[in-house]
């Protein structure tokens, strides 16, 4: 039914495209059960299509024996019909500094809130797989930096969300380090602080032994010389000596404020989480792929990851009264 030749490659033909039923289904499943449609109750594989209602059926008499392609996945217990959740995913997997719901709203015709959801759902699937390899080694190079993000901006005048979101630093603001390899991928998570025991537990836990380490000279990365070949740059006195740098992470802080600045009203604490995924995966996949490419990896990617309303917000929708927008 479905061949590589005629998926689509760009907004227009995804929107086309995916307006069938059909190709949606057979585009999530052959990503999601790429060895053939697995019951996700019980694992049995002799499972049965009921094409009309485009589900399968388990031989097995358990509970919820019929089952969809959104079962297990960011799009399970969503109303919403594939046609919208799908380019929805384009949407926000490609457009290059990120899309707001304002804007998924007015494209797809979803309430604003629903949008929302939608974009923090996606942003799930945008988590990287798994941290558990380290990066660098014999050879790496890696460079380590902190910013500040975000703050309470919701509420505050116009004026006042600037400033504090290009700001550095503050009470209201979370830190985020960055730890990247060169030629490599960038990893970005939220820290407590940034005292030398966070600082080196988080490089101790991504980064192999015998690395080439860069830092600017910030005192809490004293002490990883044990481990690492260490090198500061004194950003006081310049920028680059040599191999001694952090220009990939600055460049990729710049990319992740300006798509703040630009795009998303508030990022508060909470949702900042989401919030450097994306930006991570926009930045991890720029190169080398095509936009079909990063949004076939996306959709591969919605599977176990489900999430509420009340564990995205912290709280039901009844108390949220005002959803945060960005
Ligand atoms: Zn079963």
């Amino acid at each position: 039914m479905t061949s590589k030749t005629n998926q689509p490659k760009t907004l227009q033909q995804a929107i086309l495209y995916f307006s069938d039923p059909d190709n949606c289904l057979e585009y999530i499943k052959i990503r999601r059960w790429p060895n053939g449609v697995i019951c996700p109750t019980c694992g049995r594989t002799d499972v049965s299509f009921l094409a009309k209602q485009r589900k399968w059926q388990c031989k097995s008499a358990h509970t919820q024996r019929q089952f969809s392609v959104k079962v297990g996945t960011i799009f399970e217990d969503s109303p919403l019909g594939l046609d919208k959740w799908l380019v929805a995913v384009w949407m926000i997997t490609n457009c290059k500094n990120g899309v707001s719901s304002y804007e998924i709203h007015r494209a797809i015709h979803v309430t604003q809130k629903t949008a929302w959801f939608m974009l923090q759902r996606v942003r799930l699937a945008m988590q990287t797989g798994s941290f558990a390899k380290k990066m660098g080694g014999e050879g790496g190079h890696i460079e380590a930096d902190e910013t500040f993000i975000g703050g309470k901006a919701r509420n505050m005048h116009i004026a006042t969300k600037k400033r504090r979101i290009t700001g550095t630093g503050g009470k209201d603001k979370a830190a985020v380090m960055g730890i990247l390899e060169r030629g490599g991928e960038v990893r970005a998570m939220v820290v407590p602080d940034r005292r030398r025991q966070t600082l080196h537990e988080a490089v101790k836990n991504h980064v192999e032994a015998g690395s080439a380490l860069y830092t600017d000279q910030l005192l809490s990365y004293n002490g990883l010389e044990g481990d690492y070949a260490h090198q500061v740059i004194n950003h006081a006195i310049k920028y680059v000596d040599g191999s001694i740098h952090t220009n990939g992470l600055e460049n990729f802080w710049s990319l992740l404020k300006r798509s703040i600045a630009g795009t998303y009203v508030s990022v508060e604490p909470f949702h900042l989480f989401g919030y450097l995924d994306e930006q991570t995966f926009r930045f991890n996949n720029r190169k080398e792929m095509n936009d079909g490419d990063r949004f076939s990896k996306v959709v591969s990617q919605v599977k176990d990851k489900r999430v509420t309303y009340k564990e995205l917000t912290g709280k039901t929708d009844k108390e949220q009264g005002t959803p945060f927008f960005n």
